[in-house]
């Protein structure tokens, strides 16, 4: 039985899900006004994880990742490159789907889009005005946190500290509380023709409310788990909270997963200290996608993980030499209990990553381990580092060349240079052997 860490409560608690059989997880997904860096696929990995090993417990999972394709950075970039929002945001929704993708993240049930929910948004505000929680300014409608006594409850933090910190928008001026947070913005020229024309007035809406109406329209309330990095704690999920109890007196998740920031060199990631990272340049540094999702699996969602090349190379190597190692086992029929048994307990403890690798490497070093194939199938259901799939070699263009040479001499009938080319391959480390279907290169 999957314990998992509750942020809710601080405590490691038993899952016990709504629907026996059934998982529902919602993870605040990507704003597209950019690629993802690598600190937001950390958590997207982790919530695969998640869903992956609930999956291979048995359950049937849903899960939604919403994509924020209205907030001020998409509508002010969107301006900036001259395209309509949607053309704009398009891009970027579909590079993450792509990059998640290359990434072996499962997807998601659904990827419900901001823009396309303001109905349910605006019903939602519309229910917290009724009740007085809500207000109106001439900028816009806020909550006002007054009126929600469990504000706080998620990330801990006392509101008496709150006004302290806050640093009050020019823009927001007109709030009763600082920490008030908009629901709905009205238009205001900078927002240009992003606008709908609603029963609340003409305007967007904030960002906190599309959580909690496209979390309550595809998984109810309560649903079971929410996940997000711990940077969404506050307040992001503390207002998704607020919006979903106030409005339907009902919590709004049973368990609340945060995953632990990421550094890079040691520091927090930012564009001005060149050490800021997406998908894609990764790519562009020729390693496999999959390198960084081994990185991120050595190390537990709860605990910070530093980034570094280096790191990244050492894990390449490690799935490499994991890979090689798989390729020559034989296969029997067998399934490894004892080693399943110990990865199942590992897992179950909070989603111990690092310790289920080092499970993977100990069966693997065993020499009298058996059903091995098997088992490592069974485990890479949750790892998801394509451990039994064999590579398509990428054969240098050199060797290519020098095999269709070969391949000329012999239909010549030339099987001196014939043979002399084999050798030569040879020496640089490939062997091509002869088939039906022509000739087959490996690497020595
Ligand atoms: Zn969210």
């Amino acid at each position: 039985m999957l314990k998992l860490y509750n942020t809710l409560t601080r405590t490691k608690q038993i899952f016990k899900p709504i629907t026996k059989g059934k998982a529902t997880i919602y993870s605040c997904g990507l704003t597209v006004y950019n690629y993802g860096h690598i600190g937001n696929y950390l958590t997207f990995i982790h919530s695969d994880i998640l869903r992956r090993y609930l999956e291979f417990s048995g359950y049937k999972v849903t899960k939604i990742v919403n994509i924020t394709d209205v907030d001020d950075k998409t509508i002010k970039q969107s301006i900036k490159e001259n395209k309509s929002l949607k053309e704009f945001t398009k891009k970027y929704e579909e590079a993450f789907l792509q990059d998640e993708k290359t990434l072996n993240i499962e997807p998601a049930t659904k990827y419900p889009k901001a823009t396309e929910h303001i109905k349910e948004m605006v019903n939602l505000i519309q229910s917290l005005l009724k009740k007085e929680i809500a207000y109106k300014k001439q900028d816009g409608i806020y909550f006002n946190i007054k009126k929600f006594k469990d504000y706080g409850k998620l990330s801990k933090l006392k509101l008496e500290n709150l006004k302290k910190n806050i640093r009050i928008n020019n823009d927001e001026y007109d709030k009763e509380n600082a920490n008030d947070f908009a629901l709905w913005k009205f238009h205001t020229k900078e927002d240009q023709n992003v606008f709908w024309e609603t029963e609340l007035g003409k305007g967007r809406p904030g960002w906190h409310i599309e959580c909690s109406a496209m979390s309550c329209k595809y998984l109810g309330q309560p649903f079971d788990i929410h996940t997000g990095g711990i940077d969404l704690i506050f307040p992001h999920h503390e207002n998704e909270i607020a919006q979903s109890q106030a409005a339907n007196n009902k919590p709004l998740a049973n368990y609340w997963m945060h995953s632990e920031w990421l550094t890079v060199n040691g520091k927090k990631m930012s564009k001005s200290l060149g050490n800021y990272y997406t998908i894609r340049d990764i790519l562009e540094l020729n390693h496999p996608p999959l390198a960084l999702r081994y990185l991120f699996l050595t190390s537990h969602y709860r605990n910070q993980l530093n980034f570094t090349l280096k790191n990244l190379q050492n894990s390449q190597n490690s799935l490499e030499r994991l890979k090689n190692i798989i390729s020559e086992i034989k296969q029997d029929d067998k399934t490894n209990k004892d080693y399943l048994t110990q990865f199942k307990k590992t897992m179950d403890d909070d989603l111990n990553t690092p310790q289920a690798l080092q499970i993977l490497w100990k069966l693997l070093r065993d020499p009298k381990a058996q059903g091995k194939l098997n088992t490592i199938k069974e485990m890479d259901k949750v790892f998801a580092l394509d451990l039994l799939k064999k590579e398509s070699l990428k054969i240098p263009k050199e060797i290519q060349e020098l095999a269709e040479e070969r391949q000329n001499a012999r239909l010549n009938k030339d099987w001196e240079k014939a043979d002399k080319l084999r050798d030569k391959i040879k020496k640089l480390g490939f062997q091509i052997s002869d088939t039906d279907e022509g000739f087959k290169i490996e690497k020595l």
